[in-house]
């Protein structure tokens, strides 16, 4: 703890990207406290989409994918301290017990602790722990496990069809390897699209030679003799799917436990507000692991992308230097699957209409989801222009005459410029 004379201890628990980012915004607004960053992983803050991109591909190396290169931790006077785990927090002390068995006294704590693997629940996966050839995705650690396997002509099956388990499709059929992607849900990213968008990517990877099978519903696996290596899986019909590796992809558990084994509030993430301070004057959370308020959509939202723990982390930063800048970023986020770039801004959910610009039977178009004659959503695919016009009017909630969206002819900076109709 502080006093007049000493120098306030600001103590970041997470190194993921939202971690390392307050880090560095913290020294930018001006703070000349003693910055301390734990993280449980054995590795500096890296950024993790390329993982079920380039990394996986074998295109870029881990050096490409630190948030910021290890020297300039020190010259920030950035304290990073990797390979450790936060296990305790006593808030009425404000102290933190680490997994070395140290502790640290901490002024202002930050929970950056991002998200973990939801693990799949099917017979016999849990009896078999050692199981070299099942793979979760969400650290550099378990891309290289998966990089074993990564050859081509081997049968990789992946479990759900999510934005990571059709990215790493992508890179593995682009690999020479067969793929099978098993998705629960009649239709694939069914949790996050609607199903014109969800029509066009079952197409573009089935045309790429991808099977994909919906409605796939995983009941159990099959091991060798050995019991430490899959041989196939088992759906619900009885099906089986023979396989040399396989990835699991079927969404996030926020990482709260510690937040709320510290009396926090949690409700499928660290509950804070639009400054991201959580009840407790003394503690923020940023990134995945947040529940927070959206003032565009009214309500609380969880959300797992690189540009949420960006804005969250400023937020963070000016927060703890006694600024006031509120968390209020339209959410975006984007995949990379073979030559597609999806950009996709705000939240769709309860739009009700649809507008197709451009046609989903080829590889360039753009989505626009309206509500109530506004703007509330839009999709571009290998469209940077329309989505740098959507991100305008989507931030505005415009009011768009869909018929206009819709024509091609109309040139889309003309509509957000256009007064509302
Ligand atoms: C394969 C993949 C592809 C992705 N692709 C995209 C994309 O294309 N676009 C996009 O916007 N987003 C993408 N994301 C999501 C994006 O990477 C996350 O939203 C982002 O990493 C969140 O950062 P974070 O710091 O909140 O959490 P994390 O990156 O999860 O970092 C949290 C860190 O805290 C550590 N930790 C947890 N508990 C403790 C503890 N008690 N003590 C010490 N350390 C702890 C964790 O091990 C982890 O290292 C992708 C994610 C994955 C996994």
């Amino acid at each position: 703890m502080t006093s007049p004379d000493q120098q306030q201890l600001i103590l970041i628990v997470g190194a993921g990207q939202a971690g390392a980012e307050l880090a560095f915004a913290l020294r930018q607004t001006g703070s000349t406290a003693r910055i301390v960053i734990v993280g449980d992983e054995p590795f500096a803050p890296y950024q993790r989409p390329p993982l079920s991109k380039s990394y996986l591909a074998g295109k870029v190396d881990l050096a490409a994918l630190y948030v910021k290169p290890k020297e300039a931790y020190d010259t920030a006077n950035i304290e990073l301290r990797t390979a450790v785990r936060a296990e305790h927090v006593d808030r009425s002390a404000k102290v933190v017990r680490l997994s070395d068995g140290s502790t640290m006294l901490y002024d202002k704590l930050v929970f950056a602790t991002g998200g973990r693997p939801r693990p799949l629940q099917a017979k016999g996966v849990q009896d078999a722990p050692r199981l070299g050839n099942l793979h979760y995705l969400r650290t550099v650690g378990d891309v290289d496990r998966i990089h074993r396997q990564f050859q081509p002509g081997f049968r990789m099956v992946l479990i759900g069809g999510g934005y990571v388990g059709l990215e790493v499709a992508a890179a593995a059929r682009e690999h020479g390897m067969h793929v099978t992607v098993l998705e629960a849900m009649p239709r694939v990213l069914a949790r996050v699209t609607v199903p014109e968008i969800s029509a066009f990517y079952e197409r573009v990877h089935r045309e790429a030679g991808v099977e994909i099978r919906t409605s796939a519903v995983v009941s159990s696996i099959v091991t060798d003799e050995s019991g430490d290596a899959v041989t196939a899986i088992v759906c619900s019909d009885g099906s089986t799917t023979p396989a040399d590796v396989v990835v699991v992809g079927i969404g996030l558990l926020p990482n709260t436990e510690l937040a709320e084994r510290s009396g926090l509030e949690v409700k499928d993430g660290i509950v804070v507000d639009e400054l991201t301070r959580t009840a407790d004057p003394d503690v923020l959370a940023i990134g995945d692991c947040t529940r927070h308020p959206n003032v565009m959509y009214g309500r609380h939202v969880r959300l797992e992308s690189v540009p949420n723990a960006l804005e969250q982390a400023r937020t963070a930063a000016a927060t703890l230097c006694g600024q006031h800048r509120p968390h209020h970023a339209v959410p975006w986020f984007w995949s990379d699957q073979f030559d597609l770039k999806l950009q996709m801004v705000g939240l769709a959910d309860g739009h009700d209409r649809l507008v197709l610009r451009g046609s989903t039977s080829t590889r360039s178009f753009s989505a626009f989801y309206m509500k109530e004659g506004r703007v509330i959503a839009a999709d571009a695919v290998n469209r940077p222009q329309d989505f740098m016009i959507a991100k305008r009017l989507v931030a505005q909630q415009s009011m768009v005459d869909p018929s206009r969206l819709a024509d091609e002819s109309q040139p889309l900076k003309t509509l957000a410029s256009a007064p509302p109709v």
